[in-house]
């Protein structure tokens, strides 16, 4: 992700270098660093573990009431209708296995912080197909199976509801998250962090990825995207049924739909006979007739950052561009990005960051979010390798004596330890991609990439912590790193 009010910001400045992605630190406070910053690169965090617990929270440090225990989701299957009235109603089936005996259990679905009148109505719910209880507080949606589960067994809940809440302001960071529309129409998702439950009922945690269809239904004339490939379209009478699945593993966060009936889907053909990738951008009329140049860059991104960081993870890739939203964001295999973005110098530099994360938070997702400096850290370096590939070594090294600058002078916090309420912090960005600068000038140009391709081999389409990323580093370049790795995450100061 990243926040557009610095880009804006930083783009109408008199800079001389390069502009740059930085995080909204002008908008949003920096946290106080941490009175005591973990000594070791992998801070152990005690998880809770009592049955009322794990009940209603999956065990994240920073934010307890997402995600849930006891079973594990497989796929989620989610069904909207968009109704004249701009009214959309929902229905999901959540596959999952049991982990423990459950004579009942949770999912994330609502928001505490919308008004009662804003606050999604839970119709009907079964499990297995038969009628099943229900107690629908807040943000919690607790299901009382007819028959208890068993540790092991697969079972599938079912759930109608209407309407689908508009988005409300997130927990860690003062941006709404959930379903938006912009000035021009436009509706669209944007959750991460914690949005997805206000539109479908989840296990809303990143550590429980499962694969997706999503299927919404429009008036005839209106398009809606989603991740992944388009694997039906139905035309009914008066309306049309889109059908999207994402089969590779996916967090709750990164699902999307976008919806409109003044957009098109514009193919890159020559990105898909390049890469092999199916390349598909979702524009506003206007945009699709003459699309941003940067935009034709795709391919070359991709093949770049491939070499880099070892295969493209997904089989489709494309972004698209929306109003009222004031931020860019890596929604798995379609990135959204807002229209002002579309005219901005910035614009290739945050499409490399969306791009990058494809495989840094999209494959390889961290477990717990007070590792997002594994997602924003490594987005955000992949800049700086842009940076050099345009411009060669003294690009790159004068962008880093640049950002090294511009942390210093804005006391950016350490990039391990951010505050749960402004989890996006700008050290998380920029020292946190200073850390992989730091890693890459000790252990050298070889080792460095090597140990990128081996971490995302190893953990893709999987959840990552900092000891894994570490571990893979330490094993490859054969050397004892915590002291690296402690003073780039951990120390307030910016070390050098
Ligand atoms: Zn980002």
């Amino acid at each position: 992700m990243i926040v557009l009010a610095s880009v804006v910001a930083a783009c109408t400045g008199s800079t001389s270098g390069p502009t740059t992605t930085t995080e909204a630190t002008t908008t949003i406070a920096q946290p106080p660093t941490t009175a005591s910053p973990p000594t070791t690169a992998s801070p152990p965090t005690t998880r809770p573990a009592s049955p009322d617990e794990t009940l209603t929270s999956i065990g994240d440090p920073f934010y307890p009431a997402l995600g849930n225990g006891g079973y594990d989701v497989t796929r989620y299957d989610i069904e909207l209708t968009l109704l004249d009235d701009g009214t959309i109603v929902g229905f999901t089936t959540v596959t999952a296995v049991a982990t423990a005996d459950l004579d009942r259990f949770s999912l994330d679905f609502g928001s505490t912080s919308a008004t009662p009148d804003d606050q999604p109505t839970v119709d009907a719910v079964r499990v297995d197909g038969v009628d099943a209880g229900w107690d629908h507080d807040g943000e919690e949606l607790v299901v009382t199976p007819p028959a208890a589960l068993t540790a092991g067994a697969s079972f599938v809940t079912e759930v109608e509801y209407s309407p689908v809440a508009s988005a409300a302001e997130s927990r860690a960071l003062p941006v709404a998250v959930g379903w938006y529309e912009g000035p021009s129409g436009v509706r669209y998702v944007v959750a991460e962090p914690d949005g997805a439950h206000r539109w479908f009922p989840s296990n809303d945690h990143p550590s429980d990825k499962a694969t997706f269809s999503i299927s919404v239904t429009v008036p005839a004339g209106t398009i809606a995207a989603a991740n992944g490939s388009l694997v039906d379209q139905i035309d009914d009478i008066g309306t049309t049924t889109f059908v999207w699945e994402e089969d590779d593993p996916m967090a709750t966060y990164l699902a999307t739909v976008v919806v409109s009936d003044r957009y098109a889907v514009v193919r890159d053909e020559a990105a898909w006979a390049a890469t092999g990738i199916d390349v598909r951008h979702i524009l506003p009329d206007d945009m699709a007739d003459d699309p941003p140049i940067a935009l034709d860059r795709t391919a070359e991104m991709i093949g770049v950052l491939s070499d880099l960081f070892g295969p493209y993870p997904f089989d489709e890739y494309g972004v698209a561009f929306v109003d009222g939203f004031g931020a860019a964001l890596e929604n798995q295999t379609l990135s959204l990005f807002d229209t002002e973005l579309a005219d901005a110098p910035i614009l290739e530099l945050v499409l490399i960051h969306e791009l990058a994360h494809q495989w840094f938070g999209d494959s390889l997702t961290p477990r717990w979010w007070e590792d997002i400096w594994l997602n924003e850290g490594f987005a955000t370096f992949a800049e700086l390798l842009w940076i050099e590939h345009e411009g060669g070594e003294t690009a790159y090294r004068d962008e880093i004596r640049r950002r090294i600058g511009q942390a210093r002078s804005s006391g950016l916090g350490p990039p391990g330890s951010p505050s749960p309420s402004n989890l996006f912090a700008g050290g998380v960005y920029q020292r946190g991609a200073l850390t992989l600068v730091a890693l890459r000038d000790e252990v050298g140009d070889d080792v460095f990439f090597e140990i990128l391709r081996a971490y995302t081999a190893r953990y893709a389409y999987g959840n990552v912590t900092t000891a894994d990323f570490v571990a893979v580093a330490e094993e490859l370049s054969d050397r004892d790193l915590s002291v690296l790795f402690d003073t780039w995450l951990y120390d307030d100061q910016i070390p050098g």
